[in-house]
């Protein structure tokens, strides 16, 4: 066995890919993490005529290496081959002077789709024949229905989603609530984002919990800390630097900068990774929206996440805890995963933890950050717009303004922007902002919305309004626990 994995915060442990995507997390709290990324190098030039099907070949073989070639293929290809709208998975448009990837094209118009199509299809590969598997996802809206479509009636997996009460947007709200399929576990809980994913993180590290569930059922996630779904998202990093060299823009070798919308950092550090595997990329734009945590460290050195939760018209990115940065500290320092277990245990215990200046000046080195206001996602919204016919989202549009500001200093090296939903996904936002006015009903703003700019509503939004609701829990963060372990039984004990 490949034992290529290792945990963030103790570099003891050591397993396969295969059993990093089973578990999700480490027991000591950790992420699973690769350690020696930058050996894993490719080859540019081999790679420039391959569509988004044979580059992620290429790259989920170097990142999970105890698959066989057959399953990549065959994973990829139950993936990507049917369910997104378009061949390209992920197109890359040119809008003024820099370019939109648009990673929204799959079955919940979210980017979550990319990752989370692959996700059940790699972890169907993992299962013994009597292993079940209790997926637990906490989502600020987006992974939520896109981890539900994924696993939907997948054998031996059943899936249970937490989302904030009231802190999702209408059209995501419907989306999770009409879920069918018989395996889906949707409930509201009475809290935030970071409370789910606390809550979600204390039970995997619960192990009396994990006894309570029998030897042949265990639990991972479906959250971006999962490598499973955090490596597939490498892929569309090549695919449009690749779409670049196509369009004229740039020649091989020749380096690019991405802005990329972030809340739990795993869209950005997948990125990261892709640049860690040869891909010329200078800058990383890191665009957060007024939940400015991540912007606060890059000033000072000083993560804080002791401010006021804020909700904003970006609302899958409210989020104080971004978990993926645990793997940036990994790397950045030198894989030294005690110093990554003191910080993370300084967070959990005073909610701050400070890096030292070294590691501060590595992060500037390939990053840049900073944020946007609501007023500003608007402005940019109907700007954009107004300039160039292009309709963007709210969370693109947090990335747009972060992306001119970074542009100050480096105006010349090619941009792309990533665009991470539709902006029919987000529709109240993006039509006060087109239109000059608000909408009770999210329904009709859609219809109008899509009268003036004439953009296509995709039709999974379409049809949304007309599902049956089939999902109505709300339950208190204290009842998590429970809520898990009757939906096992009812899922997996029952049906024995
Ligand atoms: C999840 C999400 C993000 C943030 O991505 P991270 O990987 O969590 O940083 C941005 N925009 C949208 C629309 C999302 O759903």
């Amino acid at each position: 066995m490949n034992k290529n994995y290792t945990s963030t915060r103790n570099k003891q442990i050591q397993l396969s890919a295969k059993e990093a995507i089973k578990k999700g997390f480490a027991d000591d709290g950790g992420l699973f993490v690769y350690p020696e990324i930058t050996q894993l190098k490719v080859n540019l030039n081999s790679m420039k005529e391959m569509n988004y099907q044979q580059i992620a070949q290429v790259i989920l073989e170097k990142l999970l290496p105890d698959f066989s070639t057959v399953e990549i293929q065959e994973s990829i290809s139950n993936a990507y081959d049917k369910s997104f709208d378009t061949t390209k998975i992920t197109p890359l448009v040119k809008v003024d002077n820099f370019n939109v990837l648009e990673l929204f094209h799959g079955p919940t118009s979210a980017f979550k789709d990319i990752g989370l199509q692959i996700l059940p299809q790699l972890m169907k590969r993992v299962l013994k024949k009597d292993n079940q598997v209790m997926i637990l996802t906490a989502t600020s809206g987006d992974t939520g229905k896109a981890a539900l479509e994924g696993f939907k009636n997948l054998d031996q997996t059943a899936i249970t989603v937490f989302y904030p009460h009231n802190g999702v947007s209408k059209v995501q709200q419907l989306q999770m609530e009409t879920t069918d399929g018989d395996n889906t576990e949707i409930t509201a809980i009475k809290g935030n984002f970071d409370d789910a994913q606390s809550n979600v993180k204390k039970i995997f590290n619960d192990q009396s919990f994990k006894k309570k569930l029998g030897s042949n059922i265990s639990l991972s996630s479906a959250n971006s800390i999962n490598i499973g779904r955090l490596i597939p998202q490498v892929v569309y990093y090549f695919d449009a630097y690749f779409q670049l060299v196509h369009d004229g823009q740039i020649k091989i070798g020749e380096k690019v900068n991405f802005t990329v919308p972030t809340g739990n950092f795993g869209d950005v550090l997948a990125g990261f990774y892709a640049k860690q595997m040869g891909l010329p990329v200078n800058k990383f734009i890191v665009a957060s929206n007024a939940n400015n945590v991540l912007t606060k460290f890059f000033n000072t050195g000083i993560y804080n996440r002791n401010i006021p939760f804020l909700q904003t018209d970006a609302p899958s990115m409210d989020i104080q805890i971004s978990s993926n940065f645990e793997r940036l500290l990994y790397y950045k320092s030198h894989e030294d995963t005690e110093y990554v277990a003191k910080l993370m245990s300084e967070l959990e215990q005073t909610g701050s933890y400070q890096v030292s200046e070294s590691i501060l000046n590595s992060i500037h080195d390939d990053f840049y950050c900073g944020f946007s206001t609501d007023q500003e996602i608007e402005e940019t919204i109907t700007q954009v717009y107004q300039k160039n016919g292009y309709v963007m989202d709210p969370h693109t549009a947090v990335g747009y303004k972060v992306m001119r500001d970074y542009q100050q200093s480096d105006p010349d090296t090619p941009m792309i922007l990533l665009s991470t939903a539709s902006p029919y996904k987000f529709v109240h936002v993006v039509a006060k902002a087109l239109l000059g006015r608000e909408f009770d009903n999210d329904h009709v703003a859609m219809q109008h919305l899509q009268q003036f700019t004439k953009l296509p509503v995709p039709t999974n939004l379409a049809q949304v309004w007309d599902l049956p609701v089939l999902h109505q829990d709300v339950i208190s963060q204290d009842q998590m626990e429970n809520y898990v372990l009757e939906k096992v039984e009812d899922n997996f004990n029952d049906k024995n």
